[in-house]
């Protein structure tokens, strides 16, 4: 796997796999900087969370320190290849701005004439952002020619879009051949070499609380996962599969009924490997998933047919907790309940809580699981959370990332 190599190389400074944006000469230079700026944005053209901009921001104030031409490429939303004003840069352009106390411009394109026109007026220092990648089919079709467009651009490559480096796209992998200096940006490296660390060279006990709503969106994390650690914490919609494949009834719970052999094997596997899995001991149940519904703590064996498991319980919340005691690190993914309604929040906030006070170093990652960390007032106590949502699954699920890969040298 690619991590393990940085984080060996980034802990002893051998020769590198690939560089980071550090270690590249960039003075003056023209950088091609591909960057998530996937940022949600209202009606009224207001940005609602730019925590994606802010995450950039070390590798901009880097690359301005070197008074190097700034040229940022991002996507936004979903244009179906060709532009829509809907999806225009512009918004982030102004917060960039401001974020930046200096002016950013905004290309009407991300290639062509006009654009490199703009390109070649740039001084050191300046700052532009391209018009959204995705106006154009050819950048998730990864053509050749569309990302010799882009790289025309400039003279040396740097991703900090860790969180779309799964994707074999023009702007994260095709581009790559056409330059000579490419690096990863320091939002990027730090990923690597959380995400590289807990896989390959773990301080242990490692623990993994994996949780969410089903089974099937984490079956591969699962697979690659469970032999690995020492401790498997299973919670959240996905529990009730595991705890069915154990023979239990679970009302009705979420169950996916085709995975209960595949769970039971996970189990299994885990067992064999001497890691010690983790189940639910009570739960809160409620007849309906909604705020307003009734709701009691049953244990586990005494799910009422009709009622719906939503949250773990107190007790099960204390067990997880015993066993997060020791750990020294500690990987989450994925609520433990139905956390966005307050009755079914305990269990994920009480989770986060617990994972603070062990003191191990935690790694959070995935949409849900980060929103609910800051939603706990607690998110600066996490060692790192991972702004990646699907790239840090399929590294969890022990895949190449093409985005990675195309930086090696
Ligand atoms: P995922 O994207 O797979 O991590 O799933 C996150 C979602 O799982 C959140 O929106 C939670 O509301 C949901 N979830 C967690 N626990 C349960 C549960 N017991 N039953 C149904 N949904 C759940």
């Amino acid at each position: 796997m690619v991590s393990i190599r940085l984080i060996l190389e980034m802990k002893g400074g051998e020769a590198m796999a690939f560089k980071s944006i550090d270690q590249l000469d960039i003075t003056g230079k023209r950088v091609f900087l591909r960057v998530d700026f996937n940022v949600p944005i209202d009606k009224s053209g207001k940005i609602t969370d730019d925590t994606r901009i802010r995450a950039v921001l070390p590798t901009l104030n880097y690359a301005l320190s070197k008074n190097a031409r700034i040229i940022l490429a991002s996507h936004l939303g979903r244009p179906k290849g060709k532009p829509e004003p809907e999806f225009s840069l512009a918004p982030v352009a102004r917060k960039l701005g401001e974020l930046l106390k200096k002016q950013v411009s905004l290309a009407p394109d991300c290639i062509g004439p006009e654009v490199e026109k703009m390109v070649a007026a740039m001084k050191p220092g300046d700052v532009l952002l391209l018009e959204n990648l995705r106006f154009h089919k050819e950048e998730e079709k990864n053509e050749a020619g569309f990302a010799q467009g882009l790289a025309k651009l400039a003279d040396v490559y740097v991703n900090d879009a860790f969180a779309v480096s799964h994707r074999a796209h023009a702007s994260v992998e095709g581009v790559t051949q056409f330059f000579k200096d490419k690096a990863a940006g320091f939002l990027m490296r730090d990923e690597l070499h959380y995400l590289g660390k807990v896989m390959e060279e773990p301080a242990r006990p490692l623990v993994a609380v994996i949780g969410g709503a089903k089974v099937s969106g984490k079956l591969e994390v699962l697979q690659n996962l469970a032999p690995r650690v020492d401790k498997l914490i299973i919670g959240g919609g996905m529990a009730f599969t595991f705890l069915k494949s154990l023979g239990m009834n679970v009302g009705k719970s979420l169950v996916e009924q085709d995975l209960v052999k595949t769970a039971r094997e996970i189990l299994e596997a885990a067992d064999k490997k001497g890691v010690k899995v983790y189940l639910p001991l009570d739960c809160v149940v409620a007849d309906k998933m909604d705020p307003s519904a009734q709701t009691k703590v049953v244990p586990i064996e005494k799910i009422p047919a009709d009622w719906m498991g939503l949250d773990i319980g107190p007790e099960t919340l204390n067990r997880f907790g015993e066993a997060l005691k020791d750990a020294k690190t500690i990987l989450w993914n994925g609520p433990m309940g139905v956390f966005e309604m307050e009755p079914f929040s305990k269990g994920t906030m009480g989770m986060v809580r617990q994972i603070v006070n062990s003191g191990a170093m935690s790694i959070v990652g995935g949409g849900d699981t980060d929103t609910a960390v800051h939603k706990s007032g607690l998110a600066e106590k996490i060692s790192y959370i991972s702004t990646a949502g699907g790239a840090f699954l399929e590294l969890l699920e022990g895949k190449k990332l093409p985005g990675v890969e195309a930086l090696k040298t």
